[in-house]
C-alpha cells in the first residue's frame, strides 16, 4: 500500500477506509483512488471519490497533483454513469473551514438523483 496514505497532514477516517481498517464497500478502486457511498447522503445518490494520497485539502495540492486531481474527475464521471445519473449530477470539493470541509483528506462529493438547487448554503 502507498506509504503516502499515512504521511504528515494527519490521518483521518478516510485513511482508515483506504487501508481497510474500516470496512467499506468500494464502488471503485484503482492505484490512485477509491470511491464509496457517503455515510450521510444529501441526495439519493451521494458518493465520495478519495485519492489514496493524503492531501489534506485542495488548497494544499501541488501543481504536480494535476493529473491525480483530473483522475478523480474521470472516476467521478464513471461512477456517476455506473449509478445511472443520466439526468445530471453535482461535483463538489469543500475546502477548509469556510468551505465546510470536515474531513481533512481531499475528496470529491458527487450528488444526484434529485433536482439540486443553487446556490448551496
Ligand atoms: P466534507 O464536509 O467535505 O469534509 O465531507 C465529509 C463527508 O464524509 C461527509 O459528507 C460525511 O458524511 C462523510 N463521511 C464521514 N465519515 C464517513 C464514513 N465512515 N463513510 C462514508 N462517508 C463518511
Amino acid at each position: 500500500m502507498d506509504g503516502k496514505i499515512t504521511q504528515a497532514g494527519g490521518d483521518t477516517i478516510f485513511g482508515k477506509i483506504i487501508r481497510g481498517e474500516i470496512k467499506t464497500e468500494f464502488l471503485h478502486e484503482d492505484d490512485q483512488c477509491v470511491a464509496f457511498d457517503d455515510i450521510e447522503p444529501q441526495a439519493p445518490v451521494h458518493f465520495l471519490v478519495v485519492p489514496k494520497k493524503a492531501i489534506p485539502k485542495l488548497s494544499d495540492a501541488q501543481d504536480s497533483d494535476e493529473k491525480l486531481i483530473g483522475h478523480l474527475m474521470v472516476v467521478a464521471r464513471a461512477v456517476a454513469k455506473q449509478k445511472g445519473l443520466s439526468e445530471g449530477f453535482r461535483v463538489v470539493i469543500n475546502d477548509g473551514p469556510q468551505g465546510g470541509q470536515e474531513v481533512m483528506h481531499i475528496h470529491v462529493h458527487v450528488m444526484g438523483g434529485r433536482q439540486l438547487t443553487w446556490p448551496p448554503g
